[in-house]
């Protein structure tokens, strides 16, 4: 069984590290987070964590975030035992994390997206799970790891910020069992969803008004979409983190069957956020190098704001709204 090979791994290895996706959300660090404290707790290994961009100043709650790495930190000659990717859709997410993850003796692959093809030597990857957190929380229970008070909040955040607060179509019986099970351990709901949620600036309310302000409707208004520039993220003196909920905001409009944002980054690329509610957005935005779920997708994409909005709509109008 897998989990047992997963169990003689790690048991095997002095050396582990663990790895969070680029532009790291609430799920990614979670696990990465929940997994660094399981391996701690059951099997007192020594573990690295490994951030590739800006950890978001409202997830500095989670506990240990403190002793992520950056890339520069480590050593990119260093062969680890083992190497855990969590939340991780394809290994391009992991930026320069790969050199490591190539060198390692182990490697393993804790995810949630369809559209991840098991680029690991064992694989979890549970499409119907809501998050990575929940396939971590399932990997822990079968094992009879030990979980304490710390590693249920990790994961609980991962529950919670991947489901949109248990109201997407991710949100499964086994997922709130499992909800209820952290809240058992001690997690207070109300106090992650503050950690969460009621966090914008004035700077990040009003950058997302204005953005919502000018959102663009098309085709009986069923394609909505908005652009973030650079410049508007300076005028509201704010970071990118202002954005979070944004495409949410636009599928959230009655007639809206596709939604997406093209934001501009600062290479000059862009990088686009989509949601639907019937059209399969992982498809389209996999044309695109990028993917995700059906509902909810993104991808990057080299050419400018103006050039990729053109091109994802082209994409979208060949579907059904
Ligand atoms: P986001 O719009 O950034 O919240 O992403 C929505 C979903 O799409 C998440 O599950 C992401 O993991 C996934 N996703 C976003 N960008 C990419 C990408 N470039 N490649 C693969 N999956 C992505
Ligand atoms: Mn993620
Ligand atoms: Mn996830």
């Amino acid at each position: 069984m897998e989990v047992t090979q997963l169990n003689d791994i790690i048991k095997s290895s002095k050396n582990i590290l663990i790895i969070s996706h680029i532009n790291p959300d609430g799920d990614t660090l979670g696990s990465m987070c929940g997994m660094y404290s399981l391996i701690k707790l059951n099997f007192k290994k020594k573990c690295d964590m490994l951030v590739v961009s800006k950890v978001p100043e409202k997830y500095k709650f989670i506990p240990n975030i403190n002793l992520v790495k950056h890339i520069e930190d480590l050593d990119k000659s260093r062969e680890y035992d083992l190497v855990i990717n969590v939340d991780v859709a394809a290994i391009d997410r992991i930026c320069d994390g790969k050199i490591l993850f190539d060198k390692a003796k182990h490697t393993v692959n804790i995810d949630h997206h369809k559209t991840n093809i098991g680029y690991g030597e064992l694989n979890f990857v549970e499409g119907d799970a809501s998050s990575a957190a929940e396939v971590v929380y399932s990997i822990a229970k079968t094992s009879g790891w030990k979980i304490n008070l710390d590693i249920a909040t990790c994961l609980y955040v991962g529950l919670l910020t991947d489901t949109g607060s248990f109201r997407f179509n991710n949100t499964t019986a086994r997922c709130l069992e499992y909800a209820a099970e952290m809240i058992k351990i001690g997690v207070l709901p109300n106090d992650m969803f503050k950690n969460c949620y009621e966090t914008y600036t004035k700077g990040m309310a009003l950058c997302q008004a204005y953005c919502v302000d000018k959102a663009v409707f098309l085709d009986d208004d069923k394609i909505v979409y908005t652009t973030v520039y650079k410049k508007d993220m300076e005028k509201y003196n704010t970071d990118e983190e202002f954005a979070e909920g944004l495409v949410e905001r636009l599928r959230a409009i009655t007639s809206t069957s596709v939604a997406f944002v093209a934001k501009e980054m600062k290479n000059g690329g862009c990088k686009i956020s989509m949601r639907s509610k019937k059209v399969d957005v992982a498809e389209i935005c996999g044309l695109f190098g990028g993917g995700g779920h059906k509902f909810a997708a993104g991808c990057t994409m080299k050419c400018n704001v103006e050039e990729a909005v053109k091109k994802i709509l082209h994409e979208i109008r060949k579907h059904e709204l």
